[in-house]
């Protein structure tokens, strides 16, 4: 039976300090743990970002593949070897940006994996432009008088892909995001876990104060996940100009 240090490695972190990155990968070890899954059973595939250097920090087979392509690889592992633990990770700008289209036909598929994505509403690695997922109206290095296009809505699109499990996270709230997390690993087909991430270097309206304030949880809230209409409204909830509410928890 591994321990939590088991999961642990030697190599010194380069995310800045106070990264919601650190909270993913540290409920993530536990949730593995919790769940009884050793390292050595466990492949994260994921891309290029912050977030793609994760399987550097975590004792687990890991895989840093090129921009958009954590899917098609985490793909490739779990059909050559259905006994593993998969998971692919990475940014917004890696699964709903530039890999779009293997996010939308991995749904389809229904591959037993998890797909965990940090979702910080900026490009960090790049440090601070517009992406899918950034909020209308606010100002980046590329949108200096703030972005015009309507955010992608990646739980939407999970829900009408046909993703057999949808839910979302947020890295503040480190037990709930655990406990998603454990929900995403052991669903039997494809589960997409979204996590609010917050950037505390490029995003500085998304904060962890800011999403305190407006995450509510949806199973305390009495919803359905069982209701595909519902959780379709539970992803719609938020829209391109309403940001008061963000649903956390199983839409799907
Ligand atoms: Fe985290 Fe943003 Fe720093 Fe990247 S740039 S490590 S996302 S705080």
């Amino acid at each position: 039976m591994a321990s939590m240090m088991d999961f642990g490695v030697k190599e010194k972190s380069q995310w800045c300090a106070g990264c919601g990155d650190f909270a993913i990968v540290g409920a993530l070890k536990s949730a593995l743990l919790e769940l009884g899954i050793e390292p050595k059973d466990t492949v994260i595939s994921s891309g290029i970002g912050c977030s793609g250097k994760t399987p550097h920090y975590l004792n687990v087979y890991g895989y840093e593949g090129l921009h958009g392509r954590s899917l098609p690889v985490a793909s490739g592992i779990k059909l050559a070897n259905h006994k593993l633990n998969v998971l692919a990770m990475g940014g917004y700008g890696d699964g709903y940006g530039i890999g779009a289209g293997h996010f939308v036909h991995i749904m389809r598929r229904n591959y037993d994996m998890a797909y965990i994505v940090h979702d910080n509403q900026i490009y960090g690695l790049t440090t601070g432009q517009a992406s899918p997922t950034t909020q209308l109206g606010m100002k980046t290095k590329t949108s200096p008088e703030g972005v015009v296009e309507t955010p992608f809505n990646p739980l939407a699109s999970a829900i009408i892909g046909g993703a057999t499990f949808v839910g979302r996270a947020f890295a503040g709230d480190i037990i709930h995001m655990k406990q998603m997390m454990k929900e995403a690993i052991a669903h039997r087909g494809f589960a997409l876990l979204d996590i609010l991430q917050p950037c505390v270097t490029f995003n500085k309206l998304n904060t962890y104060e800011y999403f305190t304030k407006r995450c509510y949880k949806l199973q305390e809230a009495g919803h359905d996940s069982s209701d595909k209409f519902k959780a379709l409204e539970k992803a719609m909830e938020q829209t391109a100009t309403n940001y008061e509410k963000i649903a956390v928890g199983v839409l799907d």
